[in-house]
């Protein structure tokens, strides 16, 4: 049997083009003792992927020239030889963007039925939800009555921040590159306010607006200059969270005013990076648990931007970087299934 498979085929300068990647065929080996045959249904398109393109010094390895892509899926055995794994198992796993990779085991886990469609493993379940839950609990510390502001807010974690901020009582004001999304977060998400910061020419103006008490929490996921602004509005003891760098992912001159130091030293502000990796096991899956009953009462809504085949997954990355997706951004190989 032969399989296809996405591999860097040369290292991105910029935001990468479909050119940097290659789609290629190669034969399936047999299974042995101790392995399983997956059918990759799912596959997880993710902004740190862009950064695993250049060599780095990171929590992550780089990946390979010529090597196949790797990241977190969704799958289905469909031959085991593995004592804890059986035919029509469903796991979510980190392997490569490939049809039928084989794994032993080890980067495996079996999911449970879900009282949503499995691939959510890959989203509100999975790293993007975990990241805004903890990241946003554990160090954003929200109380009720507190302003808290989102950058890629429309996107898969910062959507979920922003309702989890709501669920906290918070009065939640988000950045997204779109009227469309912010159309979302405000009618359907329940945000208080956003802002499109393509459109917007002061958008310290609209935050002064916006947030008139001013900002408790910032929930950082681009990384770039509105930190500048953000730091002229806080409040004494405000907590500015930092998740992730989009903005700088693809190797753009950064733009931070030294002058934002002296303003969270005089607010006594806490600046804190947060990272999913190394979560302790127990207290995620309490997390799903309390995700996957908000999304039961309807506190929780999610949506995934799905492009099919494996074929798309180059697009579907480079596409993070041109704000095309709402919510979480899936490439689906296998047909629809539902838990
Ligand atoms: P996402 O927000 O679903 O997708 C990326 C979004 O970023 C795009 O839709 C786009 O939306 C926005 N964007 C792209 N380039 C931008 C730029 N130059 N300036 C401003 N916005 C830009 O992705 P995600 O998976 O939820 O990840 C969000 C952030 O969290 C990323 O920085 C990611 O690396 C980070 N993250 C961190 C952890 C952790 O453990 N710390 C875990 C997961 C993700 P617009 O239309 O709004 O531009």
């Amino acid at each position: 049997m032969k399989e296809k498979q996405i591999i860097l085929k040369k290292r991105p300068c910029g935001i990468p083009s479909e050119e940097n990647f290659d789609m290629i065929e190669r034969e399936v080996r047999e299974i042995m003792d101790g392995e399983v045959q997956i059918q990759t249904l799912f596959l997880s398109v993710d902004p740190y992927m862009r950064e695993r393109m250049t060599p780095m010094k990171s929590h992550m390895e780089s990946f390979g020239l010529k090597e196949v892509i790797t990241g977190t899926m969704i799958g289905k055995i469909m031959e085991s030889k593995h004592p804890d794994f059986t035919e029509d198992d469903i796991v979510s796993g980190f392997l490569g963007w490939q049809e039928f990779p084989i794994s032993n085991g080890t980067n495996i886990r079996k999911i449970e039925p879900l009282p949503v469609p499995y691939q959510a493993m890959l989203s509100v379940l999975g790293s993007p939800g975990l990241t805004a839950y903890f990241g946003l609990l554990d160090v954003g510390k929200p109380k009720s009555g507190e302003t808290i502001v989102i950058s890629g807010a429309a996107g898969a974690v910062g959507s979920m921040v922003g309702q989890i901020a709501k669920i906290h009582g918070c009065r939640v004001i988000g950045i997204s590159g779109s009227d469309d999304k912010n159309a979302y977060l405000v009618n359907e998400l329940g945000f208080d306010g956003a802002i499109n910061y393509k459109t917007e020419e002061d958008i310290e103006g609209e935050l002064r607006k916006l947030c008139p008490d001013g900002i408790d929490i910032y929930f950082d996921n681009v990384g770039n200059e509105w930190i500048n602004n953000i730091t002229k509005l806080i409040n004494p003891f405000a907590r500015i969270v930092l998740c992730g760098q989009i903005s700088q992912y693809n190797g753009e001159t950064p733009y931070i005013d030294p002058k934002i130091f002296g303003r969270i030293t005089k607010n006594r502000a806490i600046m804190q990076g947060y990272l999913i990796s190394g979560l302790d096991p127990q207290r995620s899956e309490a997390a799903r648990s309390e995700i996957a009953q908000w999304i039961l009462e309807g506190r929780i809504k999610y949506t995934e931007t799905i492009s099919d085949g494996l074929d798309s997954a180059p697009k579907a990355l480079i596409d993070l970087f041109h704000g095309k997706n709402i919510g979480k951004q899936l490439v689906r190989l296998g047909s629809k299934i539902r838990s």
